[in-house]
């Protein structure tokens, strides 16, 4: 939790979302996961070149390391401070991700953490019950039910310091142009590669749409794995637990135990052997010298977080 976060009277919801909003979040979930769902027998004997693979892979990162580290680390606990290029930069490779523009997730997010796992968290999934049908229910919600639901996290209360800064307003309203370029790019560097129409809409088949649901699913997988199954070597007061299987594919955010633990601290995967190259990109940005003020961890810290 920031310090950004006032805990005056404003209420948790801010209204309701519109039609558009309401028909954009079915599209865009639905339509990449749709793509995924056939891309499984497809994948066999079809149109899969090493020119998509390498794009898909490509975006995944571009996108995913925008979200990880622009969206997460960055804008929702400031667990470092990005020079303005950067930070320009880093919010338009989150919202190549599909998954809200920025002052959204990051109110969404900062709610989850304020309320985690108790009423009120956006995408918990303890709040049906302990029973297997509950639990059931609850993973569902906190993978992609809760994207479905139409009230909207108020972003006065949740996120002032980004709704004050001209640049992530700007790079907000910009979400819609973003969500076409992310899956357009891919197609136009396929085809532009291939000089066909075919190797256009095989990239923007895998690179564009399969490449966005694979995301999501590894994004929503930290809201319902990462607080159901796992390690939980440091306290946090919720059900945060360390997925090592996602480590990779999440870019250290499955590492969600320490998160919530201590949710400022720029490494997550904080123990030996623990993958985590969101970490590492920070670390490389800080060399650059274009992040400073890093909250790497520390001995102590880490010792005072540990559960006994
Ligand atoms: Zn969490
Ligand atoms: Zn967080």
């Amino acid at each position: 939790m920031t310090a950004t976060v006032s805990a005056g009277p404003k209420p948790l919801i801010e209204g309701q979302r519109n039609l558009a909003t309401r028909i954009g979040v079915y599209v865009f979930v639905l339509l990449p996961f749709a793509a995924l769902i056939a891309a499984v027998p497809l994948a066999w004997g079809w149109g899969l070149t090493w020119l998509d693979v390498a794009l898909a892979v490509f975006f995944f990162y571009f996108s995913g390391l925008g979200v990880t580290v622009g969206y997460h680390r960055l804008f929702t606990h400031g667990s470092f401070k990005a020079n303005r290029p950067l930070k320009i930069v880093l919010a338009v490779m989150g919202s190549m991700a599909v998954q809200s523009p920025p002052i959204t997730w990051v109110a969404d997010h900062r709610r989850h953490h304020a309320f985690s796992d108790r009423d009120g968290d956006p995408h918990s999934p303890w709040l049906f019950g302990t029973s297997p049908v509950a639990l059931a229910k609850g993973f569902w919600h906190a993978h992609m039910g809760w994207l479905f639901e139409h009230s909207v996290t108020n972003k006065q209360r949740f996120a002032p310091d980004l709704l004050a800064d001209r640049d992530i307003v700007r790079i907000n309203k910009l979400f819609p142009l973003l969500t076409g370029l992310t899956l357009i790019l891919p197609a136009l560097i396929g085809g532009l590669l291939t000089w066909s129409w075919w190797g256009a809409f095989t990239a923007f088949f895998w690179a564009g749409l399969v490449r966005v649901a694979i995301l999501h699913h590894v994004t929503w997988s930290t809201n319902s794995i990462c607080h159901m199954i796992g390690e939980r070597p440091f306290a946090s007061r919720d059900k945060a637990a360390n997925f090592w299987p996602l480590a990779i594919l999440s870019f250290g955010e499955s590492w969600h135990n320490l998160h919530h633990a201590d949710p400022t601290c720029a490494r997550h995967g904080v123990l030996k052997g623990q993958i985590d190259t969101s970490a590492r990109l920070i670390w490389l940005f800080e060399k650059f010298g274009w992040a400073t003020d890093v909250r790497w961890p520390t001995p102590q810290r880490l010792e005072k977080i540990s559960a006994k």
